[in-house]
């Protein structure tokens, strides 16, 4: 049924989208880059509901006070609330101890309406029977303050995997639009990686890639990586980003595709590990690489490289290296950081695996 009024004239409302399926063909020709799409009916179909927020918003706009809302998981889903930081100043009287925001990933359907209609924030609010094992085990280790790590089943887990062993990691650029013939908007390009590898003796090496010539870097890199990473040892990765980013230079070039699906099939997630066997109050409920390497190697910082320090600022400092008009002793600057960089990332997974194998003090 359609939620256009009859004989209502409108004009049709059309917003212009990327089309994130289309693929350069190289050549400036960007037609088909953008697709127009009728939004029309869905804008008619939610009159009521949009006619209800501005009532609302009216309703509250009116009151002498700002309404009392504890912070939680409405100021980061769907995207992050521009009056964060406003609450967080205000959050000493507001926000609780131990709050659900270290709820992540995917709640049940009953802890999310406690969360949000009857406006709950307070961790230990939350029935044990609303969340699933990992959520209960932050809550659990949350509110005691205490370390979860089952060291038998992660070095169980690893057991298998002999040295020499890799450790990997890709930094890539999402273009909305591409310059890479053979790419698509929003693609994760892969421009650089760095590898250690370990072996026996607990010699630790290293070698990188990194390709800021501004030509499509995929082909060599992907030469590179085959060439270093050789055909045996596992090969450990931090979530399975790089296990993507491999499948998807297998796909690109079909006569790499071989040795490439064959790296990806050595590739052993450690994240995995983590989420299986650890957790650290500071993690507040994330996995990422950033969370938990300062609960086990705090001296391993990334907030003390330069420029940059984390994911997002490698692409600005590649968009910035790649760009005709940077001076050579810039682009060489931001060689050096973002090397530097992706090298912590791989020390890092190091660090990990001798945590989660039992071998801290092994010497490399
Ligand atoms: S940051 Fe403040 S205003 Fe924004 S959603 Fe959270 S509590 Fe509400």
């Amino acid at each position: 049924m359609s939620h256009v009024p009859p004989g209502c004239n409108y004009t049709p409302w059309r917003s212009p989208t990327i089309d994130s399926t289309w693929v350069y063909p190289g050549g400036g020709d960007y037609d088909g880059l953008l697709v127009e799409v009728d939004q029309t009916e869905e804008a008619f179909e939610r009159e009521e509901e949009v006619a209800g927020w501005i009532d609302n918003a009216h309703a509250i706009a009116a009151k002498r006070r700002e309404p009392t809302v504890a912070m939680g998981l409405q100021c980061n889903k769907p995207y992050e609330c521009a009056f964060m930081a406003y609450c967080q100043s205000q959050s000493a009287t507001k926000a609780p101890k131990y709050s659900v925001a270290c709820l992540k990933g995917n709640l049940k359907t009953e802890l999310k309406k406690l969360i949000k209609v009857q406006g709950v924030s307070d961790l230990r609010k939350v029935p044990n029977d609303l969340l699933n094992a990992r959520h209960l085990r932050v809550k659990t280790h949350t509110l005691a303050n205490t370390t979860y790590f089952d060291a038998d089943a992660a070095a169980n887990a690893l057991a298998a995997h002999k040295l020499p062993a890799l450790f990997l990691d890709f930094e890539t650029i999402n273009l909305a639009v591409p310059i890479w013939s053979g790419t698509r908007p929003f693609q994760a390009n892969p421009f650089q990686f760095s590898l250690h590898r370990l072996n026996r003796s607990g010699k630790l090496g290293h070698k990188s890639y990194l390709d800021l010539s501004g030509k499509d870097p995929a082909r060599q890199l992907a030469l590179a990586l085959i060439d270093y990473c050789g055909e045996r040892s596992p090969i450990y990765i931090y979530s399975k980003f790089e296990s993507t980013i491999v499948k998807q230079l297998a796909e690109r070039f079909p006569k790499l595709a071989r040795p490439l699906l064959a790296i990806d099939a050595r590739l052993i997630d450690l994240q995995a590990i983590a989420k299986k066997h650890y957790y650290h109050p500071q993690q507040k409920g994330s996995w990422s690489l950033k969370a938990v390497l300062p609960t086990i190697a705090p001296e391993l910082r990334y907030d003390n490289l330069d420029e940059v320090q984390e994911g997002g600022m490698a692409m600005a400092a590649f968009r910035e290296a790649i760009h005709t008009e940077t001076p050579t002793e810039r682009k060489a600057e931001l060689e050096r950081q973002l090397l530097a960089y992706c090298q912590r990332d791989t020390e890092a997974l190091v660090r990990l695996w001798r945590h989660f194998t039992g071998r801290a003090t092994m010497a490399c």
